[in-house]
């Protein structure tokens, strides 16, 4: 048995049933042997990939977007740029380079990385060694007190959920507990409050909700508030809050078990975009989307861009960016169920790839 679950089962031992946002929260980022922070799980021979992996392209657009918005915002000297769960840095590489060319002054700006995993800290570094990079562990979303420019992508999804249950009539939460010596989610009592507004549950249907994700939407929209600036958040979920269990893990690109091997597979679940949105809303920050990952990329010029890298690229490499464009907009691939949603400050007006209809509805 690996150390991790021996952990877990003697927490369960000494105070019962584990909450499911606690199991993920170990599961994931324990600090010496969670799934992120003991190791790199990503890119083709990891466990999952992500669009920047897939293609340059991802990145340069949301440079594109940082410098766009930049502008918007009247060029303010003392922005930051700012990325949560970078994984291996790939997605600020490329938007750097786009931003050195569209923009140089920003580009010189520092960059904030919020990361918990000292394994990917270090292939960050080396990715990107020449900008003026600063990292936190996450404790603390929001490391300055300038306008900042953030993007997340499959960040959120990573944050631990818990999982609401009707039982009998009445509501419970998944917990992780040991039955014939082996980890099994059961029913247990509500651990806290559940928050107002839940959907209507039948029976044995299940609703997530994400605490962590919340607060951690609330203090970037606040800081957005009382600062400036604007943030992408990019994941796959769905536009309303639903019933549905969508915790799932991943191992070498295929599902693995949720109660197996904890620490070894990638553990998530998908973001509740009403939820979030509703986490971001405040005086002086106006929330945009979600929009489906396809109509943001496609509205930034991405078809535009792979014409212009078409034109220099042999054989293998245009096939490769041809691949790599229809993976990301598709609607049967990462297209749609992928979604982009934007916190801007009020300010700023509609940010660049949102129409003036579309901020976030769902004020509920
Ligand atoms: N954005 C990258 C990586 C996504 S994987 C990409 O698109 O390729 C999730 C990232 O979030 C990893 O970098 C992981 O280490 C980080 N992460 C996960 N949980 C975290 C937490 N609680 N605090 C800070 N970083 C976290």
């Amino acid at each position: 048995m690996k150390p991790l679950e021996k952990i877990i089962r003697k927490e369960i031992r000494a105070k019962g049933p584990m909450r499911l946002d606690r199991y993920m929260a170990l599961a994931l980022t324990h600090p010496d042997h969670g799934y992120y922070t003991s190791q790199d799980p990503l890119g083709a021979g990891g466990d999952f990939i992500t669009a920047p992996e897939i293609s340059q392209m991802f990145g340069e657009l949301v440079g594109l977007w940082m410098a766009d918005m930049w502008h918007r915002m009247g060029q303010p000297a003392d922005v930051i740029i700012a990325e949560a769960g970078p994984g291996r840095g790939t997605l600020m590489a490329d938007a750097l380079r786009a931003i050195r060319r569209a923009a140089p002054a920003l580009a010189a700006r520092p960059v904030w990385l919020i990361e918990a995993s000292p394994a990917l800290k270090k292939v960050q570094e080396t990715a990107l060694g020449d900008a003026d990079i600063h990292w936190t562990d996450g404790s603390d979303p929001l490391p300055r007190t300038s306008p900042m420019l953030l993007v997340a992508n499959e960040f959120l999804d990573a944050l631990p959920v818990r999982q609401i249950i009707m039982r009998d009539g009445e509501l419970r939460e998944h917990a992780v507990d040991i039955v014939d010596n082996a980890l099994t989610m059961v029913d247990a009592p509500l651990a806290a409050a559940v928050p107002d507004g839940l959907p209507l549950l039948n029976e044995g249907e299940i609703v997530e909700i994400g605490p962590g994700r919340e607060d951690w939407v609330e203090a970037v929209a606040f800081h957005i508030a009382e600062n400036g600036g604007a943030a992408l958040l990019i994941d796959y979920g769905h536009e309303a809050t639903a019933p549905g269990d969508t915790v799932q893990a991943m191992k070498k690109h295929a599902y693995h078990p949720v109660l197996e091997k904890p620490g070894t597979a990638d553990l998530t679940a998908h973001v509740d975009f009403a939820a979030v949105a509703r986490a971001g809303w405040r005086d002086g920050t106006s929330v945009f989307g979600p929009i489906g990952q396809r109509q943001f990329l496609l509205r930034l010029g991405m078809e535009a861009r792979l014409a212009q890298l078409l034109k220099s690229a042999d054989g293998p490499t245009a096939n490769n960016l041809t691949a790599g464009f229809r993976r990301l907009t598709d609607p049967t691939h990462m297209g749609h169920l992928f979604k982009v949603l934007c916190l801007s400050a009020t300010a700023n007006g509609t940010p660049t790839g949102y129409g003036d209809d579309e901020t976030f509805s769902d004020r509920t």
